[in-house]
């Protein structure tokens, strides 16, 4: 009974669909009509939409890659025949026969192709057809219709064929979706960061700050060195099923390639080491949370954070045998206690979400992305912020715990309109401070910042 009434509701369907095409053909137009093959039923549900409007706007730019033009889109969607979508197209210079063939081409190269039926009409209304037979999802080899015929397979066998092929194309469209997206965000970070002008005592568009052996342009250089290896991080965190034991040796894995790049680029300059290192650890982590749980949280970036550096303080800095070559991260602690980055890491970086981001959330609205001076602005804020609160080792190393003192100080001043920003340039020229590490945690708010406010899934 459910039977028949489906068989003929989907033949009523069929019937209205060939009427709609004999219309526009009567207007002298050719059609395309494209439907999922999808055995069975329903033909139709959440995941089935998904898919079908995916390819629905891959044939759209498609068609357009092929100069062909299409005037007006028709929606013929039934819950019980499927999705279905008509096109009409302007007689520019290709026939309805030339039309079949760019289709034709589309399926072929498609990874899901067999799912995908795109028709052809003329202006009379015929099906064109190649004569090609479509080959069987199962026997790969055999044309489908050979086997619906001898009834080689059961829709369920079929169709849990079908489906497993839509959701592996899903998730790599999406996985692919999301991993560009977490690129944009840090390469704009980081082009957000260094443009930033004026910056005290960094190296700014107009200024070298308090680097003789840097300027602006090494800085893109250099970012543009870094930009293909955030996409290694994001997929590494995508990915990731294993425990979080070795995760940060795979994450510094990248992050050496990345510093040997960078140094060929620079001439041996350190322009962004420290930031390659907060910047893995922030990529992965938001492509791990975005992959696992669908959406961002603070929550978790936290909690993965802190799995991932954990005992990183104790690990690197106490265990150090006297003899190893060390960074200036590591004689900081040797020399003062400072724990510098690694203990802004181990707890999940509070200055970021303590301090920045709260400064970006407040400031920074839709509306400011295009403008310049709201931008510079909420830059400028959210650094002050930082310098006010963070406990740069790098400082605290070239010149003592005091001048770092004096630095969050003045920070804190401008913030409170006691003195001009320009003073805290002033005071950073004057005794050659340069607070690198304060200029990368804003390239990791900026990056979390801008995850935050337009990824959605
Ligand atoms: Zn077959």
């Amino acid at each position: 009974m459910m039977e028949n009434i489906l068989l003929d509701n989907i033949l009523i369907q069929r019937e209205q669909r060939m009427l709609i095409k004999k219309k526009l053909a009567s207007e002298n137009k050719i059609i395309i009509s494209f439907s999922l093959n999808i055995p069975g039923i329903p033909k139709k549900d959440e995941l089935i939409d998904i898919f079908f409007e995916t390819i629905k706007s891959e044939i759209k730019i498609w068609l357009a890659a092929n100069r062909i033009n299409i005037v007006q889109e028709i929606d013929c969607n039934d819950i019980l025949a499927g999705n279905y979508v008509l096109w009409t197209l302007r007689k520019d210079f290709y026939s309805a026969h030339e039309i079949k063939r760019i289709c034709e081409l589309f399926e072929n190269k498609h990874y899901i192709g067999r799912v995908i039926d795109l028709d052809v009409c003329n202006e009379k209304a015929e099906n064109i057809s190649s004569g090609k037979l479509k080959k069987c999802f199962i026997c790969q080899n055999e044309a489908a219709i050979i086997c619906m015929r001898e009834r080689k397979h059961t829709y369920s066998e079929l169709r849990d064929n079908i489906f497993t092929e839509i959701r592996n194309y899903l998730y790599k469209q999406k996985k692919n979706n999301i991993i560009n997206k977490l690129v944009e965000f840090a390469i704009k970070s980081m082009i957000y960061e260094v443009s930033f002008s004026p910056k005290p005592g960094l190296v700014d568009f107009f200024n070298d700050g308090s680097h003789s052996d840097m300027n602006y342009y090494m800085f893109i250089n250099s970012t543009a060195t870094l930009a293909p290896f955030i996409r290694n991080f994001a997929e590494l965190g995508y990915d990731y099923e294993a425990e979080f034991t070795n995760v940060l040796a795979l994450i510094r894995e990248i992050g050496i390639q990345m510093e040997q790049e960078m140094f060929k680029t620079t001439n041996n300059v350190n322009t962004q080491k420290g930031l390659i290192f907060l910047l893995g650890i922030s990529v992965f982590s938001v492509a791990y949370i975005l992959s696992k749980y669908q959406t961002f949280s603070e929550e978790k970036f936290v909690e993965t954070v802190k799995l991932i550096c954990k005992d990183i303080v104790n690990n690197e800095l106490n265990n150090k045998s006297d003899t190893a070559k060390k960074t200036n991260g590591e004689l900081c602690f040797l020399l003062y206690g400072f724990s510098g980055i690694r203990a802004e890491v181990e707890q999940g970086m509070p200055t970021v979400f303590n301090y920045s981001i709260k400064t970006l959330r407040h400031i920074f609205d839709k509306d400011f992305f295009n403008d310049k001076q709201k931008i510079s602005y909420a830059l400028e804020k959210t650094l002050l912020t930082i310098i006010a609160h963070n406990n740069d080792s790098n400082i605290v190393y070239r010149k003592g715990i005091e001048t770092l003192e004096q630095l969050k100080l003045l920070a804190r001043q401008v913030i409170d309109n006691k003195i001009e920003y320009s003073e805290l340039i002033k005071f950073c020229e004057k005794y050659n401070i340069s607070p690198g590490g304060s200029a990368d945690l804003l390239v990791v708010s900026l990056f979390l910042f801008f995850v935050e406010k337009e990824i959605y899934i």
